[in-house]
């Protein structure tokens, strides 16, 4: 495996998991399905017991499942240090760059340019890992007062750069300093993206621990005979989905997707028209999903043909308006607080037991530029009409913790969720970050000081 990529961009085959081990009563714990996994893709590369002891260290936590009516499941992927799911594949990603570093003279350098979410994750995760550092490149005053208070107060080997710019000219900067040969004979420099496969790999881990779980106990929940599951999944960069299609070939008892998006709607315009045109980004509520051209489209793409993907994946996309609509009602009828990003994933999933999805394979066309379902009979996956006939449960992806909107969910209900204390810690730490100008040649002769 290579440290500067942290191992394959894709795997060539995807290995399954043994029938025993997923046919387990009751059924596996998250580390025991994290070890099986990773041992299955990088097993001969790390002695189990080191292997076992990373996915400890990665994971203090894991993904609760949450019921919140008879036939809806919350997988709470928030309970990570930076309350989002980025977590799970960001510290993941950092113990394998560190394994794979050691015994390296020079520490390597991470630079990561973020909108957001993505830089708090891998700094979070790289904190205290020995041999490695990371600078984080934000847009001054582009992001929220709660992400940047992430952002800038680390501390350590992690630091932050907030640069008078947009997040365009942070990437910029950043994808010339990897160019830049003179500046890389000085510093080992690497990136952590989301196209890392070590990033991807862990996101699997929940997809098969969360649907074992649901199909254990969901004939106690609902009264439905060998029930189909149904994964909705908020998506942005498609990283999250691309996992899940992995944790299904590999065995987790998944029937099908709905890929949800904001009005950034490529996907689900893809799945309806059978052309992938991307776009620029439009700004949203759920602002992580704010992505026009996904970077794991091809990953997608390479995995499955257009039919084969149709039958597998139903696309939906919702405006801001709807997602304020869902959040009001996720809890007026189920008491749960959900975030916009889960909100827009509830929206789908009820939309689609309430036999709007299945509407398209009775011949209902829905409008262009109309939220909802995207397609036509032909596109429409056949799983569509066992969910209108209440023969599927559904597993709702939360990506993040609903406190990290709590301005936005104040708005749809009325009240704000309470706030974790590891978000609330982070809020009286002191700012650390460094201004930094939108100027090439400052930000290399910053590196070669500073680093
Ligand atoms: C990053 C992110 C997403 C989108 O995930 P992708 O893997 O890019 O599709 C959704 N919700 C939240 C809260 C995120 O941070």
């Amino acid at each position: 495996m290579d440290p500067e990529t942290g191992g394959l961009y894709v795997p060539e085959t995807i290995p399954e998991l043994d029938p025993s081990f997923l046919s387990k009563n009751p059924s596996p714990s998250f580390r025991d399905i994290a070890f099986e996994i990773s041992r299955k893709f990088i097993g001969d590369e790390i002695p189990e017991d080191e292997l076992m002891a990373i996915i400890a260290d990665a994971y203090p936590f894991t993904a609760p499942v949450a019921p919140i009516d008879p036939t809806t499941y919350v997988l709470e992927l928030f309970h990570g240090p930076t309350c989002a799911f980025k977590d799970f594949g960001a510290r993941f990603m950092a113990r394998m760059m560190s394994h794979f570093n050691r015994g390296e003279r020079d520490a390597l350098h991470i630079l990561v340019a973020t909108s957001g979410d993505t830089g708090s994750a891998v700094g979070s995760a790289f904190q205290g890992v020995p041999g490695i550092d990371v600078t984080i490149l934000y847009p001054t005053g582009k992001i929220s007062p709660l992400q940047e208070k992430q952002l800038s107060t680390f501390e350590g080997n992690v630091r932050s750069l907030s640069v008078e710019g947009t997040f365009d000219d942070c990437q910029a900067l950043v994808k010339k300093a990897f160019t830049d040969a003179s500046l890389r004979g000085k510093l080992r420099l690497s990136s952590a993206n989301s196209i890392n496969i070590s990033r991807l790999l862990p996101q699997s881990f929940y997809y098969v621990y969360g649907s074992l779980l649901v199909m254990d106990r969901c004939p106690y929940d609902s009264k439905i005979d060998c029930p189909s599951l149904i994964v909705t999944v908020p998506s942005g960069n498609f990283g999250n989905l691309t996992s899940g299609l992995i944790a299904r070939k590999m065995g987790a008892p998944i029937r099908g997707f709905i890929a949800a998006t904001n009005a950034n709607a490529t996907v689900p315009d893809w799945l309806a028209t059978g052309e992938y045109r991307p776009r620029p980004s439009v700004a949203t509520l759920s602002n992580a999903m704010d992505v026009g051209a996904p970077s794991n489209y091809e990953r997608m793409a390479s995995m499955y043909s257009l039919a084969e993907a149709r039958k597998l994946l139903a696309g939906y996309w919702l405006d801001d308006k709807g997602t304020m609509d869902a959040i009001r009602s996720c809890n007026d009828r189920t008491g749960y607080i959900i975030d916009p990003h889960g909100a827009v994933a509830w929206k789908a999933w009820d939309a689609a037991r309430a036999g709007e999805l299945s509407a398209m394979l009775a011949g209902k066309k829905t409008a262009a530029g109309t939220p909802g379902f995207r397609g036509s009979a032909k596109t429409a996956p056949e799983w569509a009409k066992d969910c209108a006939e209440r023969k599927c449960v559904g597993l709702l992806l939360e990506t993040a913790h609903p406190a990290k909107f709590g301005e936005t969910v104040r708005a749809a209900i009325g009240r704000e969720p309470s706030i974790p204390e590891r978000l609330e810690r982070v809020l009286s730490l002191p700012d650390r970050s460094m201004p930094m100008s939108n100027d090439y040649g400052e930000f290399r002769d910053w590196l070669l000081k500073n680093l």
